[in-house]
């Protein structure tokens, strides 16, 4: 920092200027903060997810961690934990407040915090997601598979993980599946659904490397304005999308 100084005391007037100019681009466009809940389970892979599309990601582990975020993403994990220790800190109120007023993107045990009922929680979720979701639907962690998805808004099949997932057993009218099991073997079973500005999904795309429903729930869900793309693979993959 002093070395950059000192050297821009020594520039030229074109120096200073375009060193200003840069420092007001930047002030213009800020990186865009958005959240990811960080009291348990996958978050890394979130936040390496929309780091690479060009956003901030913020843990969110305690009620002042939500200031001015544009977003929320809940991971996968244990639900059932992530709800006890969310009572315990105070998380819980501010966090519920959130996902009912700003956009929020919950994977497998996010998508059970969103929704408005799942067996042996030891509370309510956030109910902001009409839909019944049956956790541990598939049987347990060796019945974790993989599985082609259909996925229109981001361009047809997607590769979907799926982990101790839960399963969507009611989706209200309302409520828009996005996201199915493809080919006969999954008979077109919904995994993904939107409500607004709230999505669940039953699979993990943080574990995919690609990025195509992150960019689709920032930009098309959530309208959080990304940075241009700069170059390397992540960047790349984010804007075929
Ligand atoms: N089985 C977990 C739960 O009930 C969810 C699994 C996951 O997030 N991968 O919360």
């Amino acid at each position: 920092m002093a070395a950059r100084h000192a050297a821009g005391a020594h520039a030229g007037a074109a120096h200073r200027t375009a060193a200003a100019d840069g420092e007001r681009i930047a002030a213009a466009s800020p990186r865009p903060r958005v959240g990811v809940l960080a009291l348990q389970g996958d978050f890394e892979r979130h936040e390496a997810a929309l780091e690479a599309l060009g956003v901030t990601a913020v843990r969110v582990a305690l009620p002042r961690d939500l200031d001015g975020l544009e977003a929320i993403v809940l991971p996968g994990g244990e639900s059932t934990t992530m709800l006890r220790m969310m009572a315990a800190n105070g998380l819980r109120p501010p966090l519920e407040t959130f996902v009912r007023e700003r956009p929020a993107l919950g994977t497998c045990a996010g998508v059970i915090l969103l929704g408005v009922d799942a067996g042996g929680l030891p509370a309510p979720p956030f109910g902001v997601l009409d839909v019944s979701v049956e956790r541990n639907a598939y049987g347990r962690q060796i019945d974790s598979f993989s599985a082609p998805l259909d996925i229109p808004a981001v361009g047809g099949t997607f590769p979907g993980v799926f982990i101790r997932a839960p399963r969507l057993r009611r989706v209200a009218a309302s409520v828009d599946v996005i996201a199915r099991r493809a080919g006969e073997n999954g008979s077109g079973e919904p995994v993904g659904v939107r409500s607004g500005r709230v999505v669940g999904l039953c699979f993990h795309p943080e574990l995919t490397g690609d990025l195509r429903l992150h960019h689709w729930f920032l930009t098309t869900v959530a309208g959080v304005a990304l940075p241009a793309p700069g170059p390397g693979p992540f960047a790349r993959r984010g804007e075929a999308a």
